[in-house]
């Protein structure tokens, strides 16, 4: 038997002034897709033979290109129509890529995959829990499941449940799809952290099906991605049969978990304490320290610009009174530039800012230039850690500021050890991102989340959707 095995994963922000093009996409092919994807031992162990397509995964940001998906795509329709023989395909797709004139990314490359497969064919896709699935996906695709941690740790465990399903359909020759509900509601991911209720427990009732119910093969809760604007942004509710004969079960299984997660939708809130920039910088000066703050409006993993001065802003106008702050980092590459043509220890004055929209404009302050360094960060499959962008340190004063090169989340202690940085040696440090992620956790003493503007900007019923599906909770009364 053979197996087409791949990697095609965007999170498109609609709320980003710009495209994700072809170049942001992080691309391998070969054996290198089989390197980068946990799952070859589980067919190789089941004696089937695995075709390389591509591997091709951006960090969030805008819609995708067409031009872009059309050329990513083209590479997996060639395979497989040089493979005719294939048996199954294995992805993993993210479920909020969101194409310019397309719309759903994972949802035509099933269709375009199927149309040259046919039937015959299982289809078998590895998900993040922010997808956006269309009502048809699941007459496309036999088998998908999602993450069931947010903050993600369990990317890998996902791949492999879903191999495993795919060899278990392959091996029984079943071709049968999932229970799949969509429901009138959608969040932030960080008001559905999968660490506190009702997430928590939603999970483990998933948890405990996967486990122990020999009827279902996968259980997944997708919270859905608020910020792509198209009438599929729901959260949606999934129950994968083990065999032909489970489907009406898991029928029955796939509602009575829709009727649950929709009964809990005004339990849904921030794991942490959340409040609007001014309030964050008067209440992080009064915490225990080192306080952890995540500029929850400009998070580069849910497709910012990584450029936000709003934070800094407020810091420098409330006068940092002897505290010591850590920002890190902001995403300006012609503030990188000017800041890596000094040298240690100069003194000058930076403009800083992107200018593209209302959170990224200019500010002019003097600073001392500490030094550039390779910020390293590791995912989880890589190992040591790998360069992510660079980072220039200046200080204002009491406020050190991180300037990247590449708009990128500080959430890993090694990626502020690279730096130089010690979060711990800080009474405040800033990162952009939402959740307060398990090694910011250990950094800091004291937590907020900064409901900050941006475009991830969490107070969702605010943002200017023109074409969601309503009614639709919490933007409507239901
Ligand atoms: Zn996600």
């Amino acid at each position: 038997m053979k197996v087409l095995i791949g990697a095609f994963a965007h999170e498109s922000n609609d709320f980003c002034p710009g495209f994700t093009t072809r170049e942001m996409f992080e691309f391998y092919e070969g054996q290198d897709v089989l390197d980068h994807l946990p799952v070859s031992d589980i067919f190789q162990k089941a004696g089937i033979e695995m075709v390389p397509s591509i591997f091709a995964c951006a960090q969030s940001y805008g819609p995708v290109e067409k031009e872009t998906y059309l050329y990513f795509e083209g590479k997996i329709l060639d395979t497989l129509r040089q493979n005719p023989d294939i048996d199954g395909i294995w992805m993993f797709c993210h479920g909020a890529m969101n194409v310019e004139e397309i719309g759903s990314g994972e949802y035509r490359l099933a269709c375009d995959m199927r149309e040259i497969t046919g039937d015959r064919c299982a289809i078998s896709f590895g998900m993040d829990l922010h997808g956006n699935l269309e009502e048809d996906f699941c007459r496309q695709v036999n088998i998908f499941r999602c993450y069931h941690t947010a903050p993600h740790t369990d990317q890998a465990d996902t791949y492999r449940r879903t191999a495993q399903t795919l060899v278990h359909y392959l091996q029984h020759g079943y071709r049968i799809f999932p229970q799949m509900r969509k429901l009138p509601m959608i969040f932030p991911g960080e008001m559905a952290a999968t660490t506190v209720e009702p997430m928590q427990g939603i999970i483990a009732q998933l948890k405990q099906w996967e486990a122990s119910d020999p009827a279902i093969a996968c259980a997944s809760m997708y919270v859905g991605f608020a910020w792509t604007d198209a009438p599929r942004t729901s959260s949606t509710v999934v129950v994968v049969p083990a065999t032909p004969e489970d489907e009406a079960y898991c029928a029955k299984k796939a509602d009575e978990l829709a009727a649950a997660v929709f009964d809990k939708r005004k339990a849904f809130r921030f794991e942490m304490l959340a409040l609007p920039p001014r309030e964050t910088v008067e209440e992080s000066f009064r915490l225990p320290a080192p306080v952890c703050v995540t500029d929850m409006g400009d998070n580069p993993t849910a497709g910012t610009t990584g450029g936000s001065l709003v934070l800094l802003k407020e810091y420098l106008a409330a006068g940092s009174g002897g505290k010591r702050v850590l920002i890190a980092g902001i995403y300006d590459p012609q503030a990188f530039s000017s800041c890596i043509a000094h040298s240690p220890g100069d003194v000058f004055t930076l403009r800083l800012g992107l200018d593209i929209d209302s959170v990224t404009q200019p500010v002019d302050i003097r600073v001392i230039y500490r030094g550039c360094h390779k910020v390293l960060g590791y995912d989880f499959i890589t190992n040591p850690p790998i360069e992510r962008c660079q980072g220039c340190t200046v200080s204002i004063g009491n406020i050190d500021v991180v300037i990247t090169n590449r708009p990128y989340a500080f959430t890993q202690k090694v990626n502020f050890s690279s730096c130089q940085l010690d979060p711990r040696k800080y009474d405040v440090f800033v990162t952009k991102f939402g959740y307060i992620f398990p090694e910011l956790k250990e950094l800091g003493q004291s937590y907020i989340m900064s409901n900050t503007p941006g475009e991830s900007y969490q107070m969702i019923a605010e943002l200017p959707y023109r074409k969601i599906n309503h009614p639709i909770f919490p933007l409507d009364r239901i």
